[in-house]
């Protein structure tokens, strides 16, 4: 099933051309409740993954959902996903230090067609093997862009996650595009939608509004209870 999921096209990071998105807000300490994190590796082949010890939650989403953006406020780092957007980068599996044997996995983006089949199906393998392999994987993020629901890809995404009993949290990212009672209609939609697979939560880069809730979920995967 993974394996038909369709990869997107390379394209530049857009970070650049909204700054807003990676300032911290007015009167806000900078901090990060990671210090250390950092980039550790891309990878292109299972044989190429760090070390699977430890605790990593995986990041997925349909390109342009705004996975980047959520996960540079969860870290509290400007422009920390961005190496993962750098040309050549977007198809790879890009491991993250967080803290001593617990990463961060940003996984390659999904959702547009136009890519050479010999591309798709290379992606759809390193999907794959990294959901089958990974024993350290312990929860995974699907960010979905509130405007747009699920889409196939999520829910293909969603099935593999419970077919290996992975625990996710969706984040309805985006909601400051819609109003507040929009918002709530399109998150008991998809919650009736999910019927109880996955945990969700609305979420905006631009405001920061569901970020300590994004956090603790993270927080809480990383130490193996998935809060549900
Ligand atoms: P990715 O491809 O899933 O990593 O998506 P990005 O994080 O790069 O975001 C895609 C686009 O959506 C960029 O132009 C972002 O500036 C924008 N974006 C991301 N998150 C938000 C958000 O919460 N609110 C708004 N208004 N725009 C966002």
């Amino acid at each position: 099933m993974l394996r038909d999921l369709e990869p997107v096209k390379l394209r530049p990071g857009p970070e650049l051309s909204n700054p807003k998105l990676y300032t911290e807000s007015a009167g806000r300490t900078p901090m990060s409740q990671y210090p250390d994190a950092r980039f550790i590796k891309s990878a292109n082949a299972l044989s190429q993954f760090v070390a699977d010890t430890g605790a990593e939650v995986a990041f997925a989403g349909r390109s342009n959902a705004g996975k980047s953006s959520a996960i540079n406020v969860i870290v509290n780092r400007r422009q920390f996903a961005r190496t993962s957007k750098t040309p050549g980068r977007t198809q790879l599996v890009n491991f993250f230090h967080l803290r001593d044997e617990q990463r961060l996995v940003d996984l390659p983006g999904y959702g547009f067609a136009r890519v050479a089949s010999s591309l798709r199906h290379h992606w759809a393998d390193l999907m794959a093997d990294y959901f089958e392999a990974r024993k350290s994987l312990c929860g995974m993020f699907l960010i979905v862009d509130i405007r747009r629901r699920l889409t196939d890809f999520d829910r293909q995404m969603l099935g593999f996650a419970e077919s290996v009993g992975l625990p996710v949290h969706v984040l309805l990212t985006k909601a400051d595009k819609l109003k507040r009672g929009q918002a709530a209609k399109a998150e008991l939609e998809v919650r009736r939608d999910l019927d109880g697979v996955a945990s969700v939560q609305q979420f905006s880069a631009l405001t920061r509004a569901g970020e300590d809730a994004a956090r603790s979920q993270l927080e809480q995967f990383l130490d193996g209870n998935d809060g549900r």
